[in-house]
């Protein structure tokens, strides 16, 4: 098994530095100190700007074969530390071992695919002369970076999420400052490392641990151009409040549902609903908190979750047979639960689960939940799903427009009438046809509408982000 160290610094200006060993990351699971990481100060993130701010120029001028090489060695080197970077997700977010393995793949994907797009980086040639005012003018336009970026990422994925902002900032050739979540910093740390070990332009990257109120240069700071931030509703559109002049992208929360009608194969949903719902125990922006049962099938597929559900094995994350591990916090664990117990209070019935000791929630179904009820409205971001029964497609699709919310939603289907029905009516980011909301490959368009967020990721779609167009109008003699 891998070791961890005792403590990792910062990365300010590409280099690693210690000013202190402020920040101690538990374990999720032991409660125990794992190790200490360095918290940087307002000083320490204003460094980091200025630092950004000089970079901008070298960096917009790498030749895209540099910018492409800088990203096959992050490649390169997160295949040769997977075990190293999967076992510290387990630790440090108590991920277990085989999500965490998951995600390192993906953290490799992601910049596999900005390894390829950082190439590709095209503009258009486009006839202006639509009219005879405009004879004999045209246009080319390309995407040039838009400079000194601002990343905040969450501690649900703390590598494949702060990937999603780094790697198309490399593609494209944009430097920036990072705050990884303080509950599990390491991911992006390691990620500083070995983007330490490349040369890029002193001050295009600096990765900073940092407190939440020591943190608001990130936000206000008016040399940053862009704000990509991933994380709570609640957070993300209060720093969007504040950030003046800068593009914002906001990656936040949502309560997914999936809609399960009565021509889908009952067996197939099931495993992929039970995992949509429970996997890292329920702790994913897409998770499944809804699902949507036609009433032809409802008895017996809810009889099926039921049993199911109850099979699955909770535990120590580092154990290959856990698919339950904790939740971040005992904090986050009893906030659940006490929504939980209202929505029983409520009326709800709980089919399962519903018990907790510390920051272990059991995987909780529920049903005839109120619909007024937190449980059914607010992201629970964590291990409950809620049953629910619908008679007609229209009133499922109401039924998942019933949201604040709007980032993915999943239809077991297979009438190819309603599958179009659901993408042009529902009012989400992605609409997953005979699979979870919580699918997501990291190429494709990603990103939430409503109360879920502003603009996508997935490398070609946060690079569009990231870059502004610069067109350049040619009049012909
Ligand atoms: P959070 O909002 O508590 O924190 C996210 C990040 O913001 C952390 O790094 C945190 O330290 C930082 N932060 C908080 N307040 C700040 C401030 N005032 N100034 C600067 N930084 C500040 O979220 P979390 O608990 O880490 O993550 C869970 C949330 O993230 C859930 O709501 C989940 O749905 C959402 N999420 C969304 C996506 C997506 O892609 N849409 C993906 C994963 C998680």
């Amino acid at each position: 098994m891998p070791t961890l160290k005792d403590t990792y610094p910062l990365y300010l200006n590409n280099k690693a530095a210690q000013p202190n060993t402020d920040l101690a990351v538990t374990d999720k699971f032991t409660g125990e100190v794992a190790f200490r990481t360095a918290l940087a100060s307002p000083e320490i993130i204003d460094e980091a700007i200025a630092g950004a701010v000089r970079a901008a120029e070298p960096m917009a001028r790498l030749a895209s074969y540099e910018r492409q090489a800088v990203l096959q060695h992050c490649v390169g080197r997160f295949t040769e530390r997977f075990d190293e970077l999967a076992y510290a997700l387990c630790v440090e977010a108590g991920k277990p071992i085989k999500d965490s393995e998951g995600e390192v793949t993906r953290l490799i994907d992601t910049f596999r695919i900005a390894a390829e797009e950082s190439v590709r980086m095209v503009g258009e040639v486009m006839p202006l002369d639509i009219s005879a005012r405009a004879r004999g003018y045209q246009s080319i336009w390309k995407r040039y970076p838009i400079g000194p970026c601002s990343f905040i990422s969450p501690f649900n994925f703390p590598l494949n999420l702060a990937a999603h902002k780094v790697a198309p900032a490399i593609a494209v050739g944009c430097p920036f400052v990072m705050k990884p979540a303080s509950k599990t910093p390491l991911g992006a740390i390691i990620m500083g490392e070995v983007l330490a070990e490349t040369d890029l332009p002193e001050g295009a990257f600096s990765i900073l641990p940092a407190s939440r109120d020591g943190a608001d240069l990130f936000t206000v700071d008016e040399r940053l151009k862009l704000l990509s931030f991933t994380g709570s509703p609640a957070v993300g559109w209060d720093l969007k409040a504040r950030c003046g002049k800068k593009k914002v992208v906001l990656e936040l929360g949502g309560n997914a549902a999936v809609v399960v009608d009565h021509d889908a194969d009952l067996d197939d949903a099931l495993e992929r609903i039970i995992f949509g719902a429970f996997y890292q125990s329920g702790q994913s922006c897409i998770g499944v908190q809804r699902i949507i049962v036609h009433e032809d099938v409802y008895d017996r597929f809810r009889d099926m979750l039921v049993a199911k559900t109850k099979t699955l094995v909770a535990g120590d994350p580092k154990d290959r047979d856990t698919f339950i591990g904790p939740m971040i916090s005992e904090g986050e664990a009893s906030r659940l639960k006490g929504w939980i117990d209202e929505a029983v209070a409520g009326g709800a019935t709980l089919l399962t689960g519903g018990g907790c000791k510390g920051n272990m929630l059991e995987a909780t179904l529920l049903e005839d939940v109120h619909k007024d009820a937190k449980a059914l409205n607010e992201e629970a971001f964590g291990p409950l799903a809620i049953l629910q029964k619908f008679s007609s497609f229209d009133e499922a699709l109401a039924e998942v427009n019933r949201s604040t919310f709007g980032l993915q939603a999943g239809i077991f289907t297979r009438d190819l009438f309603k599958m179009f029905d659901a993408w042009d009516r529902l009012e989400v980011g992605g609409v997953v046809i005979n699979d979870v909301p919580s699918y997501r490959v990291d190429n494709m368009p990603y990103g939430g509408v409503k109360d879920s967020g502003l603009g996508r990721e997935g490398i070609k779609f946060a690079m569009e982000d990231m870059t502004e167009i610069r067109n350049l109008v040619i009049r012909r003699g």
